[in-house]
């Protein structure tokens, strides 16, 4: 026996099984972001290292262990994007979308970090996000949140998921409440990990971000950021906190919320849902306003999320009524015998997919009875079956049988089958 292949450890193959639900999921992002005028950007999935190390930042759990880098023929280190928000400004930067402009986008795709792979948690994984560029205001982040919370109204899991949020204040505020914080935990230093003892002196703040739960209560008591605000973001959270009232989204302001990537600044949010054990966090998101210029553009404000898709698959997933909101592959099955009949059905499925451009029209290929072909077309998930033999091509009439009714069969002329495809599928 030949060896057979495994995909990479982490990285999952969706099947066609799979990808009905998928389908819907990416069906519904795009219908929301288009009703909010957002524009779709895609960019490539290899990026240069220096991009992902100068944005999410040198001292995060992305940069120091998780991101699939090498180094090309052409002795390039290059990686695969472990995020999309990095490439989006990139972009935005290297064709003047961003220059004194403003932008609504959104993207999606697979990201890659090198993660323990578990429920929720991939090597491969998809992010649907938005980036919104060009606005000051509390009203984008707003927007930018009503957004993601119309989405999981569309999903049906509104209920499912709370909405936090925080402020993370300006680089200045952020720099002094940093000392204050390292000031805390070095009292305390015998009960933090490794991870957070590296990381008091280089990222303290990434300390309150920390899931050890030896350190919870440690965290709880450290002083708050929320606390510490300049005035400009204070101002601007309240505001972000009064539309969210006006909009009737419900929100909890978790002040030890701070994100695992350096690039954000003021708010930030993220939406969690404790039906999936510890990877809750579906969407995660914020302002950004440094990262163009720390990236080589013209300073201008940035805001935005992303989402696992992994994570919200999973959600959908245990909605008991999910496989009534798929589109199965078909909606007719076109069955045929006899030499004659097979030709004329043949094209005339080629007419009615002429006429009716978004009917999923299977023809039945590989011979035999009627009885096989017509369990070929109960599986298949068709509405309907059209049946063509001897008698119909003399009568030029077909045969309508509906798989999905207590309805008995029809016979119809041709041309009004052609007529009334619509109808008959309901
Ligand atoms: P976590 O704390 O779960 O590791 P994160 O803070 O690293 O998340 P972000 O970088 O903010 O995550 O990514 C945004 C969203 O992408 C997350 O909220 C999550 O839904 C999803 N996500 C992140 N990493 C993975 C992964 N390895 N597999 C599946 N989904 C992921
Ligand atoms: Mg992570």
């Amino acid at each position: 026996m030949k060896k057979s292949f495994q995909a990479v450890k982490g990285m999952n193959d969706c099947l066609p099984s799979a990808s009905k639900i998928w389908q819907y999921l990416e069906k519904s992002l795009r219908n929301v972001v288009s009703n909010y005028g957002y524009e779709e950007i895609r960019t490539p999935i290899l990026e240069k290292t220096e991009l992902f190390c100068r944005s999410i930042g040198e001292i995060t759990d992305i940069v120091e262990k998780e991101m699939y880098t090498f180094v090309d023929k052409g002795e390039e280190s290059l990686t695969l994007r472990p995020e999309g928000t990095a490439a989006c400004v990139r972009a935005g930067i290297e064709h003047g979308l961003l220059y004194n402009q403003q932008q609504r986008l959104w993207y999606i795709g697979p990201m890659f970090r090198r993660e323990r792979p578990q429920k929720g948690r991939y090597r491969q994984f998809h992010q649907f996000g938005i980036e919104a560029f060009g606005f000051e205001g509390p009203d984008i982040d707003a927007e930018v949140i009503a957004l993601s919370a119309r989405l999981w109204k569309v999903l049906g899991f509104a209920d499912k998921v709370e909405l936090q949020i925080n402020s993370l204040g300006s680089n200045e505020a952020r720099q002094n409440y940093k000392q204050i914080l390292v000031d805390y935990f070095s009292n305390h230093t015998e009960k933090l990990d490794s991870d957070s003892q590296r990381r008091l002196l280089s990222n303290p703040l990434r300390i309150l971000d920390s899931k050890n739960p030896d350190m919870a209560e440690l965290i709880a008591n450290a002083p708050k950021l929320t606390e510490h605000l300049d005035e400009t973001s204070k101002t601007h959270f309240e505001g972000l906190c009064k539309k969210l009232e006006e909009l009737n989204i419900e929100y909890r302001i978790n002040p030890t919320l701070v994100r695992g990537l350096d690039y954000y600044n003021r708010s930030v949010f993220e939406w969690v849902t404790t039906d999936l054990g510890a990877q809750g966090t579906v969407c995660a998101g914020g302002r950004y306003d440094g990262l163009i210029e720390q990236l080589g553009g013209q300073a201008n404000y940035g805001c935005g999320f992303a989402m696992g898709l992994e994570r919200i698959i999973l959600l959908l997933e245990q909605q008991s009524d999910i496989q009534t909101k798929l589109l199965s592959a078909v909606d007719v099955y076109f069955c045929s015998m006899g030499e004659k009949a097979e030709t004329y059905s043949t094209s005339l499925a080629e007419r009615l997919r002429d006429q009716y451009d978004s009917y999923r029209i299977q023809t039945h290929c590989g011979g035999g009875n009627f009885k096989k072909q017509l369990k070929k077309a109960d599986q298949s998930g068709a509405k309907i079956a059209l049946i063509m033999g001897d008698n119909e091509v003399e009568n030029d009439t077909i045969t309508i049988k509906f798989l999905r009714q207590d309805r008995e069969q029809v016979e119809l002329s041709v041309s009004d089958l052609i007529d009334q495809l619509g109808e008959l599928l309901g």
